[in-house]
């Protein structure tokens, strides 16, 4: 099964993109390139370019377009289904919905001005990031020996403040229009005919008709762009459901480490929100994640504190084996051992804060066709077991910022398949790598199965004995 996910998801070639723009230039081919049935409207708005979907990345995508020199004289826009989101007054009360953010996602957030806004309302920053295996207690533990912050942890409504911020910050140059959802798309033709729009065309439920020179899509897991452009999506939904919530700490602690354990049924994540409280992301069964959400607030207090301390599925045989092999590469190499740390014990849970999400996987076969483009989970979805879902959509909007701000530069049409090609192979690369590692790390923990057990704790003892692989793996997980 796995091999078959990674071959379909991995599948292109250099060759590939030869031939695919080599297809695409040469015209109409099955169903993006339908004849435009629409008379264009002389009266309709023409914009370079409309980012819909104003979640974190397509709002983060036209902050950074608007923040962008090359795009000064362009006209761009922003389509949000949902109001208009900004905090004024910030609740003491924490957001279950909260994001690990990767440095190199802060890099981009600072790059056009959001990242101030973050900072000036609120954001924990990590250090440290323990792993470790419920069935055999093998650990990795990432850190930065120059005590450099590892990664920040910020309520999504935070990230979501702070870009509305910036976008009105830069609102002479990129339109927002909130409560306006996009129900069709009219796709352009590759050639021109008299009746025909070279642009895509929008249609508003308020029946107002856009056109774009290009279309971004940021319409999240169920693109409704995605479909409509006939793009192929590999997705499944995992056994699986995160439990959300906020927890008070039994005391007070520098609470600078982010913390995960795999327990058979799924991983379990404690995320540093201060120093009393932090967001738990407990990722279990249907049924289990249904328990957890309906019982009672001791219950379920118990419940995290017995997930994260007890032993219940250690065997002899994988304890004698684990530590044997700890003992072999403690002695091959003693400065590759870290101490390992214990995790803090929780004593209440926000009320109300608990809520439940299905899990699944998704991977668009095409990021992009002629004058369509898309960006985050619209292209991709992952378990949040690696904290990557949002970071990798941060990193769609630095590759594809890059190519369209040097078109822009060049005078070159922004809807062009060069350079979209150029930011599919880019970011495909670095995604499919994320969303096949990220399966493969569900799958091979959801099981207790001693050579599978074996298995993945030798490979994580081994990986946390070796400095330079951990450092390569912070390194691609930074980006
Ligand atoms: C429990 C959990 C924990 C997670 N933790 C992390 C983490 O720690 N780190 C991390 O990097 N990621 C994490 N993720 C993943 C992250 O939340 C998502 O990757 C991210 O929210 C996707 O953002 P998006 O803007 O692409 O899509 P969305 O947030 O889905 O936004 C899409 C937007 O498009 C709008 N829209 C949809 N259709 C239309 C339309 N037709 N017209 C106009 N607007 C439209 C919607 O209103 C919405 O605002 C987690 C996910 C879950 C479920």
């Amino acid at each position: 099964m796995m091999a078959a996910v990674v071959g379909l998801l991995s599948g292109r070639s250099a060759g590939f993109y030869r031939r695919k723009r080599l297809r695409l230039l040469a015209g109409p081919v099955g169903s993006f390139s339908r004849q435009s049935s629409v008379r264009t409207n002389g009266s309709d708005a023409v914009y370079d370019v409309v980012v819909s979907g104003g979640g974190m990345v397509g709002a983060a995508m036209a902050a950074a377009l608007g923040h962008d020199v090359h795009f000064s004289d362009k006209k761009i826009l922003l389509l949000e289904a949902g109001p208009k989101k900004q905090i004024n007054n910030l609740s003491t009360d924490y957001s279950n919905r909260v994001s690990s953010i990767t440095p190199g996602s802060a890099t981009l957030l600072r790059s056009f001005g959001a990242w101030e806004h973050i900072c000036n309302m609120r954001i924990k920053p990590f250090r440290r990031m323990q792993v470790w295996d419920a069935c055999s207690e093998a650990m990795i533990m990432f850190d930065n020996d120059n005590l450099e912050d590892m990664g920040y942890i910020v309520e999504n409504d935070v990230i979501i403040s702070a870009l509305t911020k910036q976008l009105d910050a830069v609102s002479d140059r990129v339109e927002v229009l909130y409560r306006s959802r996009a129900v069709g798309y009219t796709w352009p033709l590759h050639y021109q005919t008299s009746d025909s729009s070279p642009w895509v065309q929008i249609d508003l439920t308020d029946g107002r008709r856009l056109q774009t020179k290009l279309l971004i899509g940021a319409d999240g897991q169920n693109s409704m762009i995605r479909k409509a452009a006939g793009i192929q999506n590999i997705q499944y939904q995992y056994d699986q459901s995160a439990v959300v919530a906020t927890l008070h700490l039994s005391e007070a602690t520098d609470n600078n480490v982010a913390w995960q354990r795999f327990l058979p049924s799924g991983p379990i994540a404690l995320l540093p929100l201060s120093d009393t409280a932090s967001s738990l992301v407990w990722s279990t069964s249907h049924e289990h994640a249904a328990q957890l959400q309906s019982m009672d607030e001791e219950n379920f207090v118990d419940s995290v504190n017995y997930a994260f301390w007890s032993n219940a599925n250690h065997s002899d045989f994988i304890d004698t084996a684990a530590s044997m092999f700890r003992s072999t590469v403690s002695l091959l190499m003693p400065s590759g051992t870290t101490a390992r740390q214990l995790p803090p014990s929780v004593a209440k849970v926000d009320p109300k804060s608990r809520a439940v999400f299905p899990l699944g996987l998704g991977h668009a076969t095409e990021y992009v066709q002629y004058r369509v483009a898309l960006i985050g989970d619209a292209a991709h979805r992952v378990h949040p077991l690696a904290g990557q879902g949002v970071n990798m959509g941060f990193g769609d909007i630095s590759c594809l910022t890059n190519y369209l701000s040097a078109a822009a530069f060049k005078g070159k049409d922004l809807g062009s398949l060069s350079h979209l090609l150029q930011y599919e192979k880019e970011r495909q690369r670095h995604n499919l790598s994320l969303v096949a590692t990220t399966d493969l790390l569900k799958r091979l923990y959801s099981t207790s199965m001693a050579p599978f057990v074996l298995l993945r704790t030798w490979g994580l003892q081994a990986t946390n004995a070796l400095p330079p692989v951990k450092e390569q793996i912070m390194a691609f997980a930074s980006k």
